[in-house]
């Protein structure tokens, strides 16, 4: 067989790969810097409940411009931290999106209220605002807003809901620190926000959450709740040479270790440069994804900047003979990484056998959903790793269309 054969062939039948090694579709990028932070701590007298919590918290609100911000040792505790806070209970209902990582459903179920799946809009994956005034009852309590990928939601339209029933605005913006609404910084937008620092989010501390809000009252519970509900932390006694302490509430160990803080406060740093690398890409595939028949990627509407947590394109399935399935085995083939976020939440078996989601149908969502691919974005990609995505959406994409 001639050499451009091989090459044309797809990896999946045999062909020669684009890639030698896989490109992931998202990782950190750590620095010198982020290790001699980590490495400092490691030498102190702090390893947990140290000094560092306190200056990441204040870095943190400093950064999204917000009185407070709450550390925690993920983004999933950063949403049960929220949900206890705005004192969901036993039957409340809080209204969220039907795509979304599960965590933003199971933070209503951890603390016995029920999620309320409102359907998206096709063209960027956000909560349709306008299907949500139909799903509200008088149990329901809040409304979670999911900035998809890292673009910010319609917090004006939000917001304007919110007043008119009486409800509490969170923000589950575990993809968009960094963007901003309307020239206001997310973290800054809703009444409680909260983020995610897993490794392959926008900034890092290998695990980790924040949640920010200009509520003090919410602020002081929820550093209680990360800490079994007692009032005290171990080095507030330490210091004042007290043995007693008070559980006030049922908490949970919720903490972030000071180690972790160094490295979510050194990265911070970093916010802009990271949000910078990460348009840059996206612009590259954006130039790039017009000119490629079979596949578009979501709508960026005007009045918002984009964190490109992740870059995620929709295949035209008429287009194509192939199902996403087809396209996603072709691809990781040819060693892209591409992944898929996310199924309708209420589609997972935990929650199909829930007999409360027997009737949740959102059709944009599940048929939206059969054509996302995310693709690889991080702030370490070259533009050879940019150009052999490209290539290898255009030869899976060409073997297969009609
Ligand atoms: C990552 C993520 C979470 C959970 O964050 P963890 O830090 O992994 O617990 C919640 N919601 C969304 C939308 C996320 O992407």
């Amino acid at each position: 067989m001639k050499e451009s054969n091989l090459i044309n062939k797809l990896a999946i039948d045999g062909g020669i790969p684009v890639r030698d090694k896989m490109l992931p579709y998202g990782r950190q990028s750590l620095d010198k810097k982020d290790i001699e932070a980590v490495v400092n701590v490691l030498q102190s007298d702090w390893l947990t409940t140290g000094p560092k919590v306190g200056e990441f918290e204040a870095a943190f609100a400093d950064s999204v411009g917000v009185e407070e911000a709450v550390v925690v040792n993920s983004g999933t505790a950063a949403l049960h931290a929220a949900m206890y806070v705005i004192g969901i209970s036993s039957g409340d209902e809080v209204i969220l999106p039907a795509i979304t990582f599960v965590a933003t459903a199971n933070c209503v179920l951890y603390q016995g209220g029920i999620p309320i799946f409102a359907d998206v809009y096709p063209d960027t994956m956000l909560i349709d605002v306008t299907k949500i005034e139909s799903k509200i009852t008088s149990k329901t309590k809040a409304i979670i807003a999911v900035d998809y990928a890292g673009h910010p939601c319609d917090y004006d339209a939000l917001r304007d809901i919110c007043d008119k029933y009486g409800l509490i605005l969170v923000s589950d913006a575990c993809h968009s620190l960094g963007a901003t609404y309307k020239e206001r910084r997310v973290g800054s937008l809703a009444d409680v926000t909260t983020f995610s620092f897993h490794p392959v989010k926008i900034i890092t501390s290998g695990e980790g959450g924040m949640i920010t809000c200009s509520n003090p009252d919410y602020a002081r519970k929820m550093r209680t709740f990360r800490n079994h509900g007692i009032t005290t932390d171990h080095r507030q006694r330490a210091l004042e040479g007290a043995y007693l302490y008070n559980m006030e509430y049922l908490g949970f160990n919720y903490r972030l270790s000071d180690f972790q803080c160094a490295l979510g406060m050194s990265q911070l740093y970093k916010l802009p440069s990271i949000i910078l690398d990460r348009q840059l890409i996206a612009q590259k595939y954006d130039e790039y994804f017009a000119q490629i028949n079979g596949v578009s990627p979501l709508n960026l509407l005007n009045n918002v900047t984009h964190a490109y947590h992740l870059y995620v394109v929709k295949l035209d399935l008429e287009y194509i003979t192939m199902n996403r399935t087809d396209v996603f085995a072709a691809l990781r083939s040819e060693n892209i990484g591409v992944n898929v976020h996310y199924l309708p939440v209420y589609q997972h078996p935990f929650y199909q056998n829930n007999t409360l989601m027997l009737d949740v149908v959102c059709p944009i969502a599940e048929l939206e959903y059969q054509k996302l691919l995310s693709i690889p974005i991080f702030p370490s990609m070259s533009d050879k790793d940019v150009e052999d995505v490209v290539v290898a959406f255009k030869k899976v994409l060409d073997s297969y269309n009609n």
